[in-house]
């Protein structure tokens, strides 16, 4: 079938398009022809734009159930921006997704020289760069000091309540999605050193830092957030300085996703994943996941943890199979957030003509999926041949392992 979202094409087109698939469905006795269906057109009123990157929803396939799915797609296009000077964020929440409630995501854009103020935060958080570079600073447990500058598709990781910073750098600043373990997490409910300063009596902050009361009289009376200021020197200068007296963290809060070669290639893409195997600090886990055009991310699910997706390339699209005859499928593309619930059989099928490259992100220290085709493999043949009512050639031409990514 056609899969063009090109909104130029009429709905006359798009049935014509459907008319043969539909024919041959019909014939088979499997569905009534559906395309021939008087009721597959909307005068209006109409958003064309958005209903062209929807068309899984503006016409659902005839196998999605008609009991509704809660949604499990949000855009960052529709979460609004706090900018500042400096860079911005916004974020996707359980208020913004509420079948989301594992996770979180922000994403946040930093000039040269922009700065995410020194903060903490009771949630763990796991980023990704997306764009540029930028510099990160934080300390261990022990109070040894880590600095490190991260490239695109670096992760780092800081866990609840080490206090750390991100600046960024030349030419032109970053770009980065930052995941939280926490549904309910919100950017905007940090504890930021510049706040906290300003709620504390100056008496009190004067005998903790041994300092007088008047050199401290132009600590910001709000919080920064956000702000612009010089682009740091040089990162050994910084990691000397900040290092003082004790030696440098043993601790990497970062890994650098792409110097590790693929954890699985076949011809319909490929898979990276990231947990605390490779990226010791982290209880968050990464399946980033490459889809060439015409493949597919195989039917599976995940025993042990939520799926949150972000989409960072292409366009794509996702069935899950909900509990109780319940199925929704609908259509991604770069910047929009996905969600499974743990459990739920899904697919994600690449429905554009470049690279589908989107993340997996589990609440869990370690990767787990359960692949459809490899436990019908490992199943007695009769027993799944009874099922599916598949003669024996089609039983023994089916996958016999976990391929990830179709085609093998
Ligand atoms: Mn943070
Ligand atoms: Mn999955």
């Amino acid at each position: 079938m056609n899969r063009t979202s090109d909104s130029s094409v009429s709905r006359r087109t798009m049935v014509l398009q459907l008319a043969p698939a539909a024919a041959a469905l019909a014939m088979s006795g499997i569905v009534p022809a559906m395309a021939a269906d008087r009721s597959r057109n909307d005068p209006g009123p109409t958003n064309p734009p958005l209903d062209a990157q929807n068309v899984d929803s503006a016409w659902p396939p005839a196998t999605d159930s008609k009991s509704l799915v809660q949604n499990f797609k949000y855009p960052f296009s529709f979460a609004n921006k706090r900018a500042y000077e400096g860079g911005w964020s916004r974020e996707v929440t359980v208020r913004e997704l509420p079948v989301s409630k594992s996770m979180a995501g922000v994403n946040m854009r930093l000039t040269a020289g922009g700065v995410r103020e020194l903060h903490w935060h009771t949630a763990g958080e796991w980023a990704i760069m997306l764009y540029g570079t930028a510099r990160i600073t934080s300390i261990d447990k022990e109070g040894k000091s880590f600095v490190a500058d991260v490239k695109k598709y670096d992760l780092w990781y800081f866990p609840g309540g080490i206090p750390h910073s991100i600046q960024g750098l030349e030419p032109d600043g970053c770009e980065f999605m930052l995941v939280f373990d926490d549904g309910d997490f919100s950017e905007s409910e940090t504890v930021l050193l510049s706040d906290a300063m300003a709620h504390l009596p100056p008496e009190v902050l004067a005998k903790n830092f041994s300092v007088s009361q008047e050199s401290l009289k132009g600590l910001p009376k709000q919080e920064l957030f956000i702000f612009q200021t010089e682009v740091p020197g040089s990162l050994e200068a910084d990691q000397k300085a900040a290092g003082g007296a004790l030696e440098r963290s043993t601790v990497d809060f970062a890994f650098r996703t792409m110097e590790m070669p693929p954890t699985k290639s076949t011809k319909g893409g490929e898979v990276r994943i990231v947990d605390s195997s490779k990226f010791k600090v982290s209880a968050t886990t990464m399946a980033m996941v490459t889809v060439r055009p015409g493949g597919l991310r195989e039917l599976h699910w995940h025993p042990n943890a939520d799926e949150w997706q972000y989409y960072i390339a292409g366009k794509g699209r996702m069935t899950v199979v909900a509990t109780g005859n319940k199925a929704r499928t609908m259509d991604f593309q770069a910047g929009d957030v996905g969600y499974v619930e743990r459990t739920l059989l899904h697919y994600v099928e690449n429905t554009g003509d470049t690279d589908l490259v989107f993340l997996e992100m589990f609440k869990s220290s370690y990767y787990q999926d359960v692949s459809l085709s490899e436990w019908l493999a490992h199943t007695p043949p009769e027993l799944v041949m009874a099922h599916l009512r598949i003669d024996r050639a089609t039983f023994d031409a089916m996958p016999k392992t976990e391929v990830v990514v179709m085609p093998l």
